[in-house]
């Protein structure tokens, strides 16, 4: 099994912005998010299982899932959460299998936003890599990308893992508080590292 890197941090840290500095060595991302959206987009795999579950009012009529209908929900009945969470994140964990299978490269990396709160992530990459910046400066990408209220970003990032909690899983952290040209130069080591560790795993 190819040698592989969870890469977390938490909302607007630059997890994305991270990621796309790996790709640009050639390196897969497999992106957590970008899965559970596409299995709740029209057609779907999770759709049909949402429908029987939640009925016809939290689905869009494209077919997708209607996310801010149930955003609403699950951030008030933690039992609907967890209802939602048994049918996506079987069919999430599936497709980044497949999607892992499919990728070539001497290592690959999974973009997990809730990697530490989550054991069987932890359980599944060699490596964890957090992205990491100052609350203050999560808030304020945050409110600037999503314009949201300051109260809006700080009622997501109590629903998360704190700075702490993350900071004392990583094996690897990128200072993302930083100008650019610094983030690139520290990718760029981290990758130099990777293929190192990835070799001496006997990775592909
Ligand atoms: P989310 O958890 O919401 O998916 P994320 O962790 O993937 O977010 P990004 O989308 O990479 O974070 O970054 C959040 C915002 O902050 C974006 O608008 C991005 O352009 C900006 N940003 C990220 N890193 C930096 C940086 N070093 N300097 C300035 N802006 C940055």
């Amino acid at each position: 099994m190819t040698y592989a890197i969870g890469l977390t941090g938490g909302i607007g840290s630059g997890k994305t912005t991270v990621a796309n500095l790996f790709a640009a060595h050639g390196i897969a991302i497999i992106d957590t998010d970008a899965i559970a959206h596409g299995i709740t987009a029209p057609g779907g795999a999770a759709m049909p299982a949402i429908r029987r579950t939640f009925g016809d009012a939290f689905v869009a009529p494209d077919g997708s899932l209607d996310r801010a209908r149930m955003r609403e929900l699950v951030f008030a009945d933690n039992d609907a959460k967890a209802r939602l969470e048994a049918i996506t994140h079987p069919l999430i964990r599936t497709e980044c299998e497949r999607a892992a299978a499919d990728a070539s490269g001497p290592y690959l990396i999974f973009v997990v936003p809730l990697l530490v709160e989550s054991g069987t992530w932890r359980e599944r990459v060699q490596r964890i890599l957090v992205v990491d910046c100052p609350e203050e400066t999560q808030i304020a990408r945050v409110m600037a990308r999503n314009q949201f209220s300051r109260e809006q970003v700080l009622a997501i990032m109590a629903r998360q893992a704190t700075r702490a909690q993350r900071l004392a899983v990583a094996d690897d952290v990128v200072d993302n508080d930083t100008q650019h040209a610094a983030l690139t130069s520290r990718v760029d080591h981290l990758h130099a590292h990777y293929l190192k560790l990835s070799e001496n795993a006997g990775g592909q």
